[in-house]
């Protein structure tokens, strides 16, 4: 299928099951802002459970918190997110379109990527057996041209950016002959710089109003708890702080369906070191969140790392992990090793001591941070894209997601075969029985099969079904989402197997 319109069948797939709606659709919707349905909340609720507990309870020197969205205006400004935190926008005049300038240039580059990657696989064809792409990529003119443009379009790009010159950035754009993808015309407008943090104001009376903002990352709610954490848990260096919630960024450029949304939700992790031991639990904490990601049981080949050239002033190291997406490699989590900058732009914005004092070794110091930071819509997005398949069965087509049964939405549905002869009763009773633990799904209208292929839509791993010869001999059929195969078993033993094959421990245990 080709992967634009496997992304179309996806987000297709997430309203007519229940996972994703756009927000306020009754209206027309609202841009890059999204609403999770009955489905989707209860799989975005399991992937926080999943990243929780592998960071609190796997961790005993990590613990939790949950701040608020609104923080002191200050802490955005010791952050660096009032002076810093833009993108470069630039407008075609002809379409109207808005655009990300660095957007426009990445894209341009990839574009000149790809012209290498087919003349490799032009000349791999024709030479065969004796292809030696190293040679060729380093010997054949066309491919050394492509890549010298590559590489002078991204010195000229970074030093712009940089010396913060917009008027160099619009000049790279104009040079190089980007054009419009929706007009195709190269008539831009200068290039701005915009702020992506929406304000809003604190108090009733515009006048005494101060601005606030909404927290475009969960990370300062974590630095600006740093000292009640360490204290009233008497925690010791190294340890970590972790938070789950919601951050805001007025996107320029909000396409790709969750991927890049202006309200979306962040899992984060500080962790707390002593200053020249950060790399070594930088290497630490980046093998540990590819295990989580690994767990889930998508093919190792969708995700790969990105190792930051260009680091961020206060970092002294950068990757992300990127995941396949249906529109390419893209990133869904980052792990960085930031200094002490955050904590030293605390104490210098607020005047107070933000340190450790170790009283093993008399030093009192500023720890360094190693943070963990994950998309959990990107997670969601990349679950679902990896689980979604269509098989042929028959003559039919059979839509099913093949999630992790410990993160699927539903986990077992009960269904008696017909609605009539006490089944409906008898899988009730099931039903009372494994709801305390599990989320179930009781279902009795339309045939089995169509029944069969409704929960496969929602990746629920086990259907449950009661027919006449279960009245006899309280024995069920339990039906595998992955095979579609069917086994009696006794309803006494129901519980035990669902429990453990859902149990998030299974996940767990692999970390
Ligand atoms: P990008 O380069 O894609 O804009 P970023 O580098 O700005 O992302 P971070 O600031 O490192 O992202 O945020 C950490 C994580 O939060 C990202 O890896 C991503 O999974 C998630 N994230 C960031 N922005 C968005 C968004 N607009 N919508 C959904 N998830 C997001």
């Amino acid at each position: 299928m080709v992967q634009e319109d496997f992304f179309k069948k996806i987000v297709a797939h997430c309203k007519e099951y229940g996972f994703i709606f756009q927000s306020s659709e009754l209206y027309d919707g609202l841009s890059a802002v999204y609403d999770y349905g009955q489905n989707g909340v209860e799989l975005k609720n399991n992937i926080k459970e999943y990243w929780w507990k592998a960071m609190t309870q796997l961790n005993e020197e990590v613990v939790g918190i949950d701040s608020a969205i609104f923080m002191h205006p200050t802490v955005w400004k010791a952050s660096g997110h009032v002076d810093a935190f833009n993108d470069p926008l630039i407008d075609n005049k002809d379409s109207k379109k808005r655009y990300r300038a660095d957007v426009l240039i990445e894209d341009h580059l990839e574009k000149i990527n790809e012209k290498i990657s087919k003349e490799v696989e032009k000349a791999s064809k024709r030479f065969g057996d004796a292809f030696d792409e190293h040679q060729f990529r380093t010997t054949n003119v066309r491919v050394l041209e492509y890549a010298a443009k590559i590489e002078s379009v991204t010195k000229a790009f970074n030093s712009a950016l940089e010396e913060n010159d917009l008027e160099k950035v619009r000049q790279i754009i104009i040079e190089e002959g980007i054009v419009c993808p929706v007009s195709g015309s190269r008539n831009w407008t200068e290039v701005r710089q915009f702020n992506l943090m929406f304000e809003t104001k604190l108090g009733s009376v515009s006048e005494g109003a101060n601005t606030v903002y909404l927290r475009p990352e969960t990370a300062q709610g974590i630095f600006v708890n740093y000292l009640n954490v360490q204290k009233t848990g008497r925690m010791r260096i190294p340890f970590g702080i972790a938070q789950i919630g919601k951050a805001f960024r007025n996107e320029i450029v909000a396409r790709q369906f969750i991927f890049r949304m202006r309200e979306f939700e962040q899992m984060e992790m500080q962790y707390f070191v002593k200053p020249g031991e950060e790399l070594k639990w930088f290497e630490n904490w980046r093998e540990k969140r590819m295990k989580w990601h690994l767990a889930m049981g998508i093919s190792p080949a969708k995700y790969r790392w990105h190792k930051h050239d260009k680091l961020a002033h206060y970092a002294n190291a950068a990757f992300d992990i990127e995941f396949e997406f249906p529109f390419g490699f893209k990133e869904l989590e980052g792990i960085h090793s930031r200094t002490d900058y955050d904590l030293t732009q605390h104490q210098n914005f607020s005047g107070k001591k933000i340190q450790f004092f170790d009283n093993e070794t008399g030093e009192s110091y500023v720890p360094y941070v190693v943070e963990t930071s994950v998309g959990l819509d990107r997670t969601f997005l990349s679950l679902l894209s990896a689980a979604y398949s269509e098989e042929q069965v028959g003559d039919e087509t059979r839509v099913v997601l093949n999630l992790p049964a410990a993160l699927a939405p539903v986990k077992v549905a009960v269904l008696p075969l017909v609605k009539k002869d006490g089944l409906p009763e008898m899988a009730r009773k099931i039903m009372d029985d494994l709801k305390f633990d599990l989320n179930c799904i009781y279902e009795e209208k339309d045939s089995i099969g169509k029944r069969y292929r409704r929960q496969d839509a929602i990746g629920t791993p086990f259907c449950i079904t009661v027919d006449h010869q279960s009245l006899e001999d309280n024995t069920v059929t339990i039906r595998y989402r992955d095979d579609m195969t069917q086994e009696r078993i006794s309803t006494d033993k129901l519980s035990g197997i669902v429990k453990s094959k859902t149990d998030l421990k299974n996940l767990l245990t692999k970390l």
